[in-house]
């Protein structure tokens, strides 16, 4: 193990478009995830740590689809999705269709830590959080009033055809028509040279009850393996799923540059099931690579050498 690897941090708050409206504070909410990541680093913590801690960050922001503020469902009800892994030894911790977990990737942290299985869904899952020490919180404390009133609005309209979960949208048509994404995740580097990933979503606006998405699945929404890359995934999940972009994109960059490998994975997404979705990869030196093929994708980073994090949408 040496103690001289660069440290790195790179956050998504995720793909589809984003409203003009909502560009700066998109932009602000990556960059102050990625600093919070980066403190994590810099005072010596785990990558692990780092990503928990930018990820916690994200959950707490009303403008992201994860934790407060997530997407609801077609029942009006928030239902949420986290992964983390770390690439020493492949350790994982997961849960689906929580509804009273206010940050579930600290969830997902202590089941990586401290139980015996890996994932949980569901009622199971918050029976869990409680054996866990977490305090459950009310389902509405998580609803925010623009997502009420997103939820009224579709309601009133109908169910309209791009919010079922299958067909995919045939690539090229109207994707900013699509609903926002905003789902959120995070890829550490940390001085001992190990690498982490973590993902954290409300999954697709009305979605049908207990749908689960990629986010929550290792090798779909995030992957970490310390001899390839850490990875965290965002977009259409049930193209995701498919085609295990995660693993994928970690695969490509043994042969190809962390940039290449993203590209190449999203190329694969698009070309294979004509999926939509973008990506954050890390790499073992601090190499990142970023590609999505939405409109946008709202992304922050910070390296050794950096004085501060650089945010973009
Ligand atoms: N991938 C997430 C899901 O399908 C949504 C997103 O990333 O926007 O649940």
């Amino acid at each position: 193990m040496s103690s001289s690897s660069p440290l790195a941090i790179v956050v998504h708050g995720g793909a589809w478009s984003i409203p003009s409206r909502e560009l700066d504070a998109h932009r602000a909410g990556v960059a102050a995830a990625a600093e919070a990541g980066w403190q994590v680093l810099d005072a010596g913590g785990s990558a692990l740590d780092a990503v928990e801690a930018a990820i916690a960050r994200l959950e707490d922001d009303p403008v992201f689809n994860a934790g407060a503020g997530s997407n609801l469902n077609r029942d009006g009800r928030v239902q949420m999705d986290a992964l983390l892994m770390e690439g020493a030894q492949l350790r994982a911790g997961a849960v689906a269709a929580v509804e009273r977990v206010a940050n579930p990737i600290r969830l997902a942290r202590q089941i990586l830590e401290r139980d015996p299985h890996l994932y949980y869904a569901g009622a199971a899952a918050e029976a869990r959080a409680q054996a866990l020490g977490f305090a459950l919180c009310a389902p509405e404390a998580l609803v925010t009033p623009a997502q009420r009133q997103r939820w009224l609005e579709a309601r009133a309209a109908g169910a309209p055809a791009e919010f079922e979960s299958a067909p995919l949208p045939v690539r090229g048509q109207a994707i900013d028509a699509l609903p926002a994404g905003d789902t959120v995740g995070a890829v550490a580097l940390d001085a001992a040279g190990h690498l982490a990933a973590g993902t954290s979503t409300g999954g697709t606006f009305f979605k049908l009850p207990g749908r689960i998405g990629d986010s929550s699945l290792p090798g779909c929404g995030g992957y970490a393996d310390d001899e390839l890359a850490a990875v965290s995934t965002t977009g259409w999940g049930e193209s995701i799923m498919r085609v295990t972009l995660a693993r994928l994109a970690a695969d490509f960059s043994r042969h190809l540059p962390a940039r290449a490998a993203a590209e190449a994975a999203i190329a694969h997404l698009a070309r294979r099931v004509g999926g939509y979705g973008g990506l954050i990869l890390l790499r073992p030196g601090a190499e990142i690579g970023i590609a999505w093929n939405t409109r946008q994708m709202a992304r922050a980073w910070r390296r050794s050498g950096m004085h501060s994090a650089r945010a973009a949408v």
